[in-house]
Parts: C-alpha cells; sequence; structure tokens
C-alpha cells in the first residue's frame, strides 16, 4: 500500500510537548476527593475554547487546512500538556461557527449554556437508553418532548424522542408511520415528498428498504412548496398502481430557500384520506415557538409526527433533535422489544424502546439548559431577529441583476438574472471565493439545475453592515467574467 500523501500531515512537528508529572492526568478520575488535576485539565481546555470562541472574529470561518495531531494512540499515553497542544492544532483547523461571516449552513454559533452543559453531559455519562441507568435524564427528555409537543399544538397523549440528527428524527418518524399503518411487510409502500424535501427522506428509503420508486417527489410551485392538486394526482395514481401510501411529507423550511409546503390543507387531505402527515421541520419548526412567527407554522399541530433540529437556528450545540408524535404509544408499539436486563420503567417503555438507538446520550441536558438560558424572550429574539437579518439582506440586493430566490425564513439564495448554468456556475464560484477573501463565508448549492449563492442569517453576531457589505458584493453580477 502506497503512503498517502495527506500521511505528512501527520505525527509531524509539534510546539510543546515536554511531558511534565505535576499534570499527568488520571484516565479516571479519583472516586475518594476532587481530582485537581482534572480540575485542571478542563479549566485549561475551557480557557482554549473561550479563547477560540473569542478570537473568532479575527480569523476565517473557514481555515485553511492545518497541520493536524497523531491521529493515533502512541505505545506510552502522553501528558496532559500535550493532550491540551494536540487540541489546540485541531481547533485551529476547524471550521468556526463563532464568525460573524459564518453564513453558508445551518450550522451557527454554539448557545453557551448549551456548551457547557455537553460537558457535564460527558461526566455523568448516564445513558438514556434506560431509566435505571438515567434516572432524572429520562423524565426530564419525557417532560422536555411534552413540552414542544404542546407548543406545537398535538394533543394530550403527544411525546417524543430525541434523535442524533434530523436524518434519524425523520428515519424513526417513516419506520413508525410505516408500523401504524400496518405495512411493515409491504415492499410495494410508498412515501410521498416534494421535490425540495431533504436528501435523508432519500436515505431513510434505502434503509427502509422500499422500492427504488418507493419515494415520489411531489412537483413544487414557483414559490417551492409542494403543489396540493399534484399530490391529489399522486395519490389517486397510487390507487391505480395498488401502491399502499406510507406517509406525507411535509417540508417546513426547505434546505435552498426556507420554503414552507402548505401544511393546513396537507392535513386536510390526509385526515380524510386516512395517511400519515410527517411534518420534515428541521429548519422551520422551532418558529412555532414564538407568538410573532408562529402563523408561519400554521397547521403543525395536525401532523402525526414533527421533527425538529434545536441544534439548527436555536444554536443548540450538536447533535439537538426531536422527533414529536401524536401519539407517544406510536413509538412505544413500533420500537418496544423488552429489555429484559434491566429493571421496568416508570414510564410505558425505557428511552432505548423509543426510536433506532440503544445506548445514547443525555442530548435533552443541552437543549433543557440551552432553552432554560434563553427563556421564552430570548427564543423570540433568535427567531426575529434571523427573519429581520434576512429581510435586510434581500432589501440590498437588486432584483433587476439577481434572481432572488427565498421565502419566509431565514434563508436566501440568488443568481444572476437570466444566466445559464456554466455561467451560475462561474459566477458562484468566483464569488464564494471573493468572499471568503472579506471572511464571509456563503455556500452554493445546485437549485433547479443551476449554482446559487446561499446565505443562511441565523448567525446573531452578523452584523447590520456586515449584510450591507454583502449585499453589496452579490449585486456585483460581473465577477468571474473571462
Ligand atoms: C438539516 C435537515 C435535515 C437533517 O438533519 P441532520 O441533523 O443534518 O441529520 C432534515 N431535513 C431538513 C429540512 C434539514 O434542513
Amino acid at each position: 500500500m502506497s503512503v498517502p500523501s495527506a500521511y505528512a500531515l501527520f505525527g509531524s512537528s509539534r510546539a510543546s510537548s515536554a511531558a511534565s508529572t505535576s499534570t499527568e492526568l488520571s484516565a479516571f478520575a479519583s472516586s475518594e476527593a476532587l481530582d485537581p488535576q482534572l480540575q485542571n485539565f478542563l479549566e485549561e481546555a475551557s480557557a482554549r475554547l473561550c479563547e477560540w470562541l473569542g478570537s473568532a472574529s479575527k480569523r476565517s470561518p473557514l481555515p485553511a487546512l492545518r497541520l493536524l495531531p497523531q491521529a493515533f494512540p502512541e505505545p506510552r499515553g502522553v501528558s496532559a500538556d500535550r493532550l491540551l497542544d494536540d487540541l489546540q492544532q485541531l481547533m485551529d483547523g476547524a471550521y468556526q461557527p463563532n464568525h460573524p461571516g459564518a453564513l453558508a449552513h445551518l450550522d451557527p454559533p454554539p448557545n453557551t449554556a448549551s456548551i457547557a452543559a455537553e460537558l457535564i453531559c460527558a461526566g455523568l455519562n448516564n445513558n438514556l437508553l434506560a431509566e435505571e441507568l438515567s434516572p432524572s435524564l429520562s423524565q426530564l427528555e419525557r417532560q422536555l418532548c411534552s413540552w414542544f409537543a404542546a407548543r406545537f399544538e398535538l394533543p394530550d397523549g403527544a411525546g417524543g424522542v430525541a434523535a442524533s440528527g434530523g436524518s434519524l428524527s425523520n428515519l424513526t418518524a417513516l419506520v413508525t408511520a410505516r408500523h401504524r399503518m400496518g405495512l411493515d411487510h409491504d415492499p410495494q409502500a410508498v412515501v410521498l415528498i416534494s421535490e425540495q424535501a431533504h436528501v435523508s427522506l432519500d436515505k431513510a428509503a434505502r434503509v427502509m428498504g422500499l422500492e427504488p420508486d418507493g419515494i415520489r417527489r411531489i412537483p413544487v410551485d414557483a414559490q417551492g412548496c409542494m403543489l396540493i392538486t399534484a399530490l391529489q394526482d399522486h395519490l389517486q395514481l397510487l390507487q391505480r398502481q395498488n401502491r399502499p401510501c406510507i406517509a406525507v411529507v411535509a417540508t417546513a423550511g426547505t434546505t435552498v430557500r426556507g420554503a414552507i409546503d402548505p401544511i393546513p390543507s396537507l392535513a386536510k387531505l390526509c385526515a380524510e384520506q386516512g395517511i400519515w402527515l410527517h411534518v420534515d421541520g428541521a429548519i422551520g419548526a422551532v418558529f412555532a415557538l414564538c407568538p410573532g412567527t408562529s402563523r408561519l407554522m400554521e397547521g403543525l399541530g395536525h401532523a402525526d409526527s414533527i421533527t425538529v433540529n434545536p441544534q439548527k437556528l436555536l444554536g443548540i450545540a450538536k447533535t439537538s433533535s426531536l422527533l414529536l408524535v401524536r401519539d407517544q404509544s406510536s413509538l412505544e408499539q413500533t420500537f418496544h422489544t423488552g429489555l429484559p436486563y434491566m429493571e421496568p420503567a416508570f414510564a410505558a417503555a425505557h428511552g432505548g424502546e423509543l426510536g433506532l438507538q440503544g445506548s445514547r446520550p443525555a442530548e435533552i441536558l443541552k437543549l433543557w439548559l440551552g432553552l432554560r438560558q434563553l427563556g421564552e424572550q430570548g427564543i423570540h429574539a433568535v427567531l426575529e431577529q434571523a427573519l429581520l437579518r434576512r429581510q435586510r439582506l434581500q432589501n440590498c440586493l437588486d432584483p433587476s441583476l439577481l434572481e432572488i430566490t427565498s421565502g419566509p425564513l431565514h434563508l436566501l439564495a440568488c443568481a444572476p438574472l437570466g444566466a445559464d448554468a456554466p455561467r451560475c456556475e462561474q459566477w458562484t464560484a468566483a464569488m464564494r471565493h471573493r468572499l471568503l477573501d472579506q471572511q464571509i463565508m456563503v455556500s452554493r448549492p445546485v437549485y433547479e439545475g443551476r449554482h446559487r449563492i446561499k446565505v443562511v442569517l441565523g448567525n446573531p453576531h452578523t452584523s447590520d453592515s456586515l449584510i450591507d457589505q454583502l449585499g453589496t458584493q452579490l449585486n456585483d453580477i460581473s465577477v468571474g467574467q473571462s
């Protein structure tokens, strides 16, 4: 086997590697007394993290590739000092979400309380698999899921479960829907999604073993929202083809432009036909938490299941996603196995019988602490200010030069008006490059066959002047012209 060239990046020079016995860190904390080495180590590690977060604006959101520390263990363990140096090297090469110009993706600065909660979560090392391994935290998860369900106007009896990311929440929802529809063993079953639904649903279909045509993409209107008439037509087609339907998936906030499918009409149609409605609200469902924005999520309470990702706009440290269900017992029925090696649960089922994951961390801890830190007002501010930033950028853009593709949320995409695909590719590549030189990071997804510049305005550090600067740059449609 030849040595890959990247190998040169590993295990090379290191700033300081002097082992010092005074900082020898025991692999397991003392159970007899406070462990001063551990305390020093955590304090030093958190000092470096605070420095990293606090110096964000002096660097770029996207650092150049740097040296990496050695990836594998050495015969003898290394000192605490070296561990910290290695950590520093990795941090120096990390994407910097705390930079005001980090606007490319749905990855905002981390909520500060959720950072601390993640540390505590690791230290507690509880396991949401079973109540006896996480007595207080299992209860907290149930309570917080119930709170979300009520805020989303799901009825009594609703609940949910935390999952490591929206992809897993969506998969869990579809597996639950299939079970409740009595289609577990029917390879002919079909899921209906919008043309602009998230790729995680394609993955879910593969995992579930659906036929290649088991996932049907329904056309959207000019605003990127699922066409209800096209959905009706397709449901009739399924009947003619004798193909049963697992679920209709409405997207509340599409990935490129933040479009919201017409949830009230979809809910009505699904109720009439006895079809499960799943709302993929990984981006948008959080807007239901604020009276000023909740009209955007009208009808959410009619869904059978809802994915919400507090790790996105709310900034809860990754991963933070919940699947909420109209009927908590649907999760228990779908995933119940019994855990014969555990004491019985106080609730109907253990945390490990509510979804696909077995052992899992108490991700609920950081969501709980972050939301408590923000309070209702803080949550509202995060949501409303994101919408104001999108509006401001939109106002800066010249519609006689740019085709602006947006929706009611905090995402916006654009490309030179009337430009063909090659020109859009060229413009977006040159524009991204130019903006990165100004420490503004945007992305360039392909949308309806052409590259766009996409901006996600969920970063609370982004100032009005930075938005104005970005708008001025984007209006330059000559960039990249040879
Ligand atoms: C982000 C996203 C997902 C997937 O969530 P992950 O946490 O990345 O797995 C699903 N649907 C939509 C609409 C998303 O934006």
